[in-house]
């Protein structure tokens, strides 16, 4: 049991209500504060983002009891459907063991979350602005504006669970030896949609996770409750094929008649969408340190925003919470060790998901449809099935696991070597499933 401290969270998104919850099972008095309106109140009506949730998002919902209740709102997906361009399907099982992943919309999930999280008396202030934070003295600055007057509120320790473009963050960059770096892709995204059939149903497989793979491009659909589904095209900015270059109707009927025809059929209001939505870009972040003394510390995308190739950003985050939280048990009122050791514990695999993450949109966007990787996927889940001690595919270590991400990377990186010899062997097409491979792959890995 720990002192009762008064905490302040920066951010009421998916990682700043959940700590929140942690936090105030602690037993502590946790305020939470956020820019924007009480999510509660909005209307998504017409836009609904969805996420994916795996084994390690669930792990921190179950640690405070709410897992089964966040299963109600999410369906799951036990395979990719891959869309060709002649419209046929090839379906691709998730996991060794019939494992899923989940969809959930974000915005119902964020609404839980913080429901379930102030019933248990943790007090949320919205539409306030943190513009500033005094960091050793644990003071936010909140105000109307920049420039403006602001209110100061002092607290023992003050989380900046506020995302991508973390205030929190902004002030502890002003500090000497605080490393930063932002990356941002050539590749924006934009939200389409699949409206469910009359009957209120989905019109293509709803446990899947669709994708239309088309190398430098691509599109996903990932399944609403209500039957809809929610796509994603990813695209690159400039080039031949890009945002830049779809500027006229007829130029994105005839790429999607070209690159999705299966897809177009279903998006009833492809053009009006695709002119409406946003264009809205991806961005990696990686800082160091993430902890001021034992007063500030930052968590989820405000430590380490990620691109969402490998669905693992809300995990990622959901991942630093039951971290800190083990560490908070471990060390007792000592603050200070509990930060150092969770910064120290999160920065190495933080970097690895997001290197995972980054490599993970040639995967899916080209590989995918791919006949070598296909047989590499192949004679990998035949290893492991005969061999399940010896060998765990990348995917499943990072989706289905509690295992460390930076180990993930390095085994990951391990295996791909060993599966490049593999796939030069003669004939491998013919005689993956012999003992000859399976002595071959044995004697790499010893
Ligand atoms: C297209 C896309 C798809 C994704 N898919 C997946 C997926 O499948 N699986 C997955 O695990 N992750 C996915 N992610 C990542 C996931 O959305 C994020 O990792 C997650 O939302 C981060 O949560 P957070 O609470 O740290 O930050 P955020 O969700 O960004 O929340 C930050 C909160 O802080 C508030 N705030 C910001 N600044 C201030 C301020 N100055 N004062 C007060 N409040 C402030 C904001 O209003 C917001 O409510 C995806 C991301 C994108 C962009």
């Amino acid at each position: 049991m720990q002192q009762p401290l008064k905490i302040a969270i920066v951010g009421s998104g998916l990682v700043g209500s959940l700590l929140a919850l942690y936090l105030k099972r602690a037993g502590h008095d946790v305020q939470v504060f956020d820019r924007s309106k009480d999510i509660r109140t909005m209307d998504f009506s017409g836009r609904s983002i969805n996420l994916a949730m795996s084994t390690r998002g669930w792990k921190a919902l179950d640690g405070v009891g709410i897992g089964d209740a966040i299963r109600k709102i999410a369906i799951p997906m036990d395979k990719r459907a891959i869309h060709a361009t002649d419209s046929t399907i090839a379906y691709q099982k998730y996991g060794m063991e019939g494992e899923s992943i989940y969809s959930i919309s974000r915005g119902e999930l964020n609404r839980m979350m913080i429901d379930l999280t102030a019933k248990e008396g943790v007090e949320f202030f919205f539409e306030k602005k943190i513009w500033d934070v005094k960091l050793a003295e644990g003071v936010i600055c909140i105000g109307e504006t920049e420039r403006g007057d602001w209110e100061e509120l002092k607290y023992d320790k003050i989380f900046g669970a506020d995302g991508a473009f973390s205030k929190v963050r902004n002030r502890m960059q002003k500090q000497n030896r605080f490393d930063y770096q932002q990356h941002f892709l050539n590749i924006g995204y934009k939200e389409l949609k699949i409206e469910a059939n009359s009957l209120g149903n989905h019109r293509i497989d709803k446990n899947s996770f669709h994708i239309w793979p088309r190398g430098e491009f691509m599109l996903i659909a990932l399944p609403n409750l209500e039957g809809s589904f929610t796509c994603t095209l990813f695209i690159p900015f400039e080039g031949k094929y890009s945002i830049e270059s779809l500027k006229e109707e007829r130029d994105v009927v005839a790429f999607f008649k070209e690159f999705f025809p299966d897809a177009t059929a279903l998006i009833p209001d492809l053009v009006r969408d695709f002119f409406v939505n946003p264009t809205s870009s991806l961005v990696t972040t990686q800082c160091f340190p993430w902890t001021y003394e034992d007063k500030v510390a930052l968590i989820g995308d405000a430590a380490h925003a990620i691109v969402p190739f490998y669905g693992q950003g809300m995990n990622a985050g959901f991942e630093d919470i039951t971290q800190l939280y083990d560490l908070m048990q471990l060390h007792g009122d000592n603050w200070l060790k509990i930060f150092k050791d969770y910064e120290q514990l999160r920065k190495p695999n933080a970097d690895a998901i997001a290197e995972l993450s980054y490599r993970n949109f040639v995967e899916m966007s080209s590989k995918t449809a791919d006949p070598d990787f296909l047989l590499r996927k192949k004679i990998e889940a035949w290893f492991t099935e005969i061999h399940p001690e010896k060998w765990l595919p990348l995917y499943d270590r990072v989706t289905f696991s509690h295992k460390p991400y930076a180990e993930a990377l390095e085994i990951g990186d391990q295996q791909k070597r060993i599966m490049d010899q593999v796939m030069l062997l003669p004939g491998i097409t013919k005689r993956w499933q012999t003992a000859e491979i399976e002595n071959f792959i044995l004697s790499k890995l010893k």
